[in-house]
């Protein structure tokens, strides 16, 4: 488990800078996280800004990183950063640096490669080599995974099985509601274990949280969910999380925060769901972290997690083929 550092001082020269609220055990476990990529490493933008083109387009990483820095030092939130392998790359002492401010750094993988586009043997130089290029950076043990874009669903069930080698003690990528490019609706809504096929290696699964109402998971949790609609859907999410005892994990990418970001060439939808909301998600998040106490990094309470898992038990993505 990653430790908690004492927070730095404010750079930005406001009064006290806030003491973590970190959560006290036994209280409601509220977490969130930031996936820490390029504004042209988006999904939406695979097409028609392929990897060759990446080096074209300005680097945005590190402005951001100050802003979210800032607004959880202020706030007294802790944080889990799932990075992207090829950002601390270029940035070598960006993960160091959150580590320091007694933020958790976890792995978003190396090149943003949805798993659909990978095979097992592909998945392991992609996470494996993450994994160790942080954990040299931090000088700590990257426990937790988020794979790209939601991508670990039943199609890609294959992909727990390399996690488990590579040593991750939670992966936290598969978003319990229904979507046309993610997601596994009848995955549970709280941390269990998962499997990818019948009787093989098993992982934690940390969801992102998900507001139920009508029999039917909402997507709450951040995103372009985020941006788009109304706050009070995530707070009252958070708030039916705390009252049935799960944990409410919150997501966002660096870039939602950067509205003045270079525009890509998107499609309608891809702008849309891209550059909407981007001017007021920074203070929608300070409302959100004020609004509730106890944020905390997602390894920072993971024996929590841990039992809750044990109680809800094991999900498998894929029943094994008949011989
Ligand atoms: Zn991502």
């Amino acid at each position: 488990m990653l430790s908690q550092a004492p927070a730095a001082p404010d750079p930005t020269g406001s009064p006290t800078p806030a003491a973590p609220r970190t959560n006290t055990p036994g209280g409601p476990i509220r977490c969130v996280s930031i996936d820490v990529e390029e504004y042209f490493q988006i999904e939406a933008a695979h097409q028609t800004v392929g990897r060759e083109h990446w080096d074209d387009w300005p680097s945005r990483v590190r402005r951001n990183m100050d802003l979210l820095l800032d607004l959880f030092d202020r706030t007294g939130c802790r944080a889990t950063f799932f990075f992207l392998g090829s950002v601390a790359e270029r940035h070598p002492d960006l993960a160091r640096r959150c580590v320091d401010l007694g933020h958790e750094v976890a792995s978003h993988g190396s090149m943003h490669d949805r798993l659909h586009r990978l095979t097992p043997e592909t998945m392991r130089q992609d996470v494996t080599g993450c994994k160790r290029l942080l954990e040299d950076q931090t000088g700590g043990a990257v426990l937790g995974y988020r794979s790209p874009s939601w991508s670990l669903t039943r199609d890609t069930a294959w992909g727990v099985e390399v996690l488990a080698e590579a040593g991750f003690k939670y992966d936290a990528s598969v978003y319990p509601v229904r979507h046309p490019a993610y997601g596994v609706p009848e995955a549970p809504d709280r941390p269990y274990y998962l499997c990818g096929v019948e009787g093989g290696a098993r992982i934690l699964e940390v969801p992102p949280l998900t507001w139920r109402v009508m029999s039917r998971n909402l997507p709450v949790a951040g995103g372009g969910y985020f941006r788009l609609l109304p706050k009070s859907l995530m707070m009252r999410g958070l708030s039916q999380a705390a009252a049935q005892g799960r944990p409410g994990v919150l997501y966002f990418h660096r870039w939602e925060f950067d509205p003045d970001m270079p525009r890509l060439p998107l499609n309608l939808t891809g702008r849309v769901r891209t550059y909407t909301g981007l001017r007021s998600a920074r203070a929608g998040l300070e409302k959100v972290l004020r609004s509730f106490d106890g944020w905390s990094t997602i390894g920072g309470r993971l024996n929590e997690i841990e039992r809750l898992a044990e109680s809800a038990g094991v999900f498998t993505l894929r029943r094994r083929a008949a011989a």
